[in-house]
C-alpha cells in the first residue's frame, strides 16, 4: 500500500495543518505507517489511506480512481465531486469510476481539496474521529459522529 513509487500516498488525518513542508509529512508518514497494522480498522483511531490516481490531458484532468476514493472515506462520489469542482471553480462529472476535470486540477490542489473536504465532511470536529456520516434533517445536514456521538452542523454543498 505504501511501497507505490511515485510517493501518490496521503494520510488524511490533519492532513491540511499538519502536512505544510515535505518533512512534516515524511514525519507524518513515517509515524502513521509504522503504527498503521495496529490502528487500521479501529474505531476511533482509524487512519485512511487514499492513492488518488491522476493524470492530465490538454484539457482535463482525470482521477481514474474517484469512486473508489470516496468509498474509502465512506462518503458518496457524488457529494465529493461536487465539493471539489465547487471548491476548484470547474465543471466536471463522475463518470463510472472516474471523475473528469475540465481544465487542469493539479495533483497539489486535488490533494489539498480532499484534505479539506475529510477536515469538513468527515472528520468529527469534536474527538477528530473519522467515523462519521451525513444525516439530514429537514433543511438541514449534520454530521453524526459514532465514536463520541457529537452531532454538527455542516453546510450543503
Ligand atoms: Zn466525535
Amino acid at each position: 500500500m505504501a511501497s507505490k513509487d511515485d510517493g501518490e500516498v496521503y494520510i488524511l488525518v490533519d492532513w491540511v495543518d499538519l502536512v505544510k513542508t515535505r518533512e512534516g509529512y515524511e514525519k507524518l508518514l513515517d509515524n502513521v505507517m509504522g503504527k498503521l497494522p495496529q490502528t487500521l480498522g479501529k474505531i476511533g483511531d482509524r487512519v485512511l489511506v487514499v492513492n488518488p490516481i491522476i493524470y492530465h490531458e490538454a484539457h482535463r484532468t482525470i482521477i481514474t480512481n474517484f469512486t473508489q476514493i470516496a468509498e474509502t472515506i465512506n462518503r458518496e462520489a457524488s457529494h465529493l465531486a461536487r465539493f471539489i469542482l465547487k471548491e476548484s471553480g470547474k465543471a466536471g462529472i463522475v463518470e463510472g469510476e472516474r471523475l473528469i476535470i475540465q481544465g487542469k486540477l493539479s495533483n497539489e490542489e486535488f490533494r489539498k481539496l480532499l484534505g479539506l473536504y475529510v477536515k469538513e465532511f468527515v472528520k468529527c470536529p469534536v474527538c477528530g474521529g473519522l467515523d462519521t456520516k451525513i444525516v439530514a434533517e429537514k433543511r438541514f445536514r449534520f454530521l453524526l459522529c459514532e465514536v463520541c456521538g457529537a452531532k454538527s452542523s455542516i453546510r450543503k454543498i
